[in-house]
């Protein structure tokens, strides 16, 4: 996941000619060069998913494909994810609730409260962080996937399962051991409806898996400490399921 502390508010003028409407001033909310939102004035932001980048010709919400994601409170943070379940079911979905570029390319959002309280000052819509949907478990092991090599674990939207004949070792004694854990604690996750909350670690703490891909991929992908094996996710959190 990639951790945003500070979000800026620029403006922005759309031009909405080609649609008879004329140019549009808008706010336009980023995080160093990545853009979160395109237009913070015109987004449904109560909607599941909540497209970040309308059009850019007219600036309507769902005219065009994409831009798309799903807000999760996870205790201190709120976790802006791609839209799995909407991009379930074939390439229209997938094309049409596909999450902003900065996601394809620098995986899920973990927005801190506080500039996540500015830009809903800014945004009529936006729901209080803790009235927002708790991440499920299944979707942490989604965001995983999406962050993890597709040699470990698969690529959306095929199901998350670790590719055991891909694994070469891992960073601790008894590979097969800690590949038989990690196997089911996917398999547990993938199919779970819980709540979970993430928590911050050391991410020097993870077992790293070595895969066997075109190079040799290193994935930090699980803590394992005396409460049991718990997933880890980049730069340096652990799943913790509301039991
Ligand atoms: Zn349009």
């Amino acid at each position: 996941m990639w951790r945003i502390t500070e979000l800026a508010f620029n403006p922005a003028r759309l031009d909405f000619t080609s649609s008879g409407q004329g140019f549009r001033d808008v706010t336009q909310a980023s995080a160093g060069s990545a853009r979160l939102a395109n237009a913070i004035e015109l987004t449904s932001w109560d909607e599941e998913p909540v497209q970040l980048e309308v059009c850019t010709s007219c600036g309507c919400v769902r005219c065009a494909p994409g831009g798309c994601a799903s807000l999760r409170r996870t205790g201190r943070h709120v976790a802006v994810i791609p839209a799995f379940e909407s991009m379930l079911g074939g390439d229209w979905p997938a094309s049409q609730y596909s999450p902003p570029a900065c996601m394809r390319s620098r995986g899920a959002l973990l927005v801190e409260l506080e500039p996540y309280e500015l830009l809903r000052q800014r945004a009529p819509g936006l729901p209080e962080a803790k009235n927002l949907k708790p991440l499920r478990a299944r979707e942490a092991v989604r965001v995983f996937q999406w962050e993890a090599s597709e040699f470990l674990v698969g690529r959306f939207p095929d199901p998350v399962e670790l590719r055991v004949s891909d694994v070469l070792a891992t960073s601790e004694a008894g590979d097969a051991d800690r590949v038989a854990e990690f196997r089911a604690m996917l398999a547990d996750l993938a199919g779970s409806d819980r709540a979970v909350t993430l928590e911050e670690c050391d991410p020097d703490l993870a077992t790293v898996f070595y895969v066997d891909s075109p190079q040799v991929a290193e994935c930090r992908a699980m803590v394992a400490d005396q409460t049991g094996v718990r997933l880890f996710l980049e730069p340096g959190f652990v799943i913790k399921a509301d039991l």
